[in-house]
């Protein structure tokens, strides 16, 4: 049998506690940075007339809705 105090009981309480609200919150944050990342890899700016448009396909070459023009996907850089 393992005795414990109560006081060490609250502090295991408590780090349990913690490990799992962080546990949570670095899931959380690395699904909304990996959503963030899908959703930028789907927009498209046409290289001809600026257009910047989103192209759900798979196409290597997306073609802009305005100009027709075939584009390639480019990384959008953050400001
Ligand atoms: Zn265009």
């Amino acid at each position: 049998m393992i005795h414990v105090t109560l006081s060490e009981l609250m502090v295991i309480y408590l780090l349990l506690l913690l490990g799992s609200v962080g546990t949570m919150w670095v899931v959380r944050k690395i699904g909304s940075v990996q959503s963030a990342w899908r959703l930028r890899k789907t927009w498209v700016i046409c290289q001809a007339c600026g257009n910047q448009y989103q192209d759900k396909t798979s196409a290597a070459l997306p073609v802009c809705p305005i100009c027709q023009r075939a584009n390639e996907r480019l990384p959008i850089r953050e400001i």
